[in-house]
């Protein structure tokens, strides 16, 4: 029997102002999952999100939420995290204000490994504001900004946050949702920075302009192009070509933020949290 998930949402905010077949719910049921999976009390949990149509998921959830400026999630996050440590936090945000608006915040969170859970909703494009290019438009996919295929070179915003020292990095798209689900989970699990990307579909201002066909078509080319970890280890170089892994992508054991500055206090001879 399919559970009822309406105890997470904000009934006198619904209906959403998703376009139809937009990827975002499903990435956002995600979430509530991954909260129900661990157990997370709603009064004891922060959504806190940036701007674009990922970030207004914050507005639909029944927790304590804070909708802030494009790129500044992280840093109200960090600010909400070191301030109450028992909290969790988990971020919301896409991939213009995440990596493009946001990008210096998004490193320096990594690098800082704040004990955050941020969930960036892949959509390859900035729906909201127009269709514009991010930095996750793959190469030669159009854009309101790239009427004739982008040129600029693509971020993998796993890669960077691997490099910049997120301890937890992991992808996932809206085709495979109780896995999308699982790596959420195990980022709330993860003590320090916890990247997940969410591949989520997005057919009016990306979909529509490179001619991908209904969203359940963009489903299907998640479904058809993402391999699991373990076999895209196996996967020789040439068959990787247009795929890309899903999984957990990274794993690494550091201090987080908050333990750190705990060590910054005891040897200024303040008194523990
Ligand atoms: Fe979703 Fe794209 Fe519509 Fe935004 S513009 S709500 S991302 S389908
Ligand atoms: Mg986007």
């Amino acid at each position: 029997m399919e559970r009822s998930f309406e105890q997470y949402f904000r009934q006198d905010h619904l209906p959403h102002l998703w376009c139809p077949g937009c990827g975002n719910g499903i990435a956002m049921k995600a979430i509530v999952q991954a909260v129900e999976k661990k157990g997370l009390s709603q009064d004891n949990t922060v959504i806190v999100s940036g701007i674009g149509c990922s970030s207004r998921a914050s507005g639909y959830m029944d927790f304590d939420t804070l909708h802030t400026a494009h790129g500044r999630a992280i840093p109200f996050a960090t600010g909400i995290k070191l301030a109450n440590p028992d909290l969790h936090v988990i971020v919301i945000t896409g991939d213009g204000d995440c990596t493009a608006i946001g990008g210096n915040h998004f490193i320096h969170g990594c690098r800082r490994n704040v004990d955050l859970t941020v969930i960036m909703f892949n959509n390859n494009i900035y729906g909201m504001t127009g269709g514009q290019a991010s930095p996750t438009t793959p190469i030669g996919a159009k854009a309101t900004t790239a009427p004739y295929g982008s040129v600029d070179r693509t971020f993998d915003a796993c890669k960077l946050a691997e490099a910049a020292g997120a301890t937890y990095v992991a992808r996932s798209t809206a085709f495979h949702v109780q896995h999308m689900a699982n790596m959420i989970a195990e980022g709330i699990d993860n003590d320090g920075f916890s990247f997940i990307e969410a591949m989520v579909q997005c057919p009016t201002a990306f979909g529509r302009k490179n001619r991908m066909g209904s969203p359940a078509d963009m489903l299907k080319w998640m479904r058809d192009h993402a391999v699991m970890k373990a076999a895209w280890d196996k996967l020789p170089e040439e068959k990787r070509e247009d795929k890309f892994p899903i999984g957990c992508l990274y794993k690494a054991q550091a201090i987080d933020y908050d333990a750190a500055y705990d060590q910054v206090i005891e040897r200024a001879g303040g008194a523990h949290k």
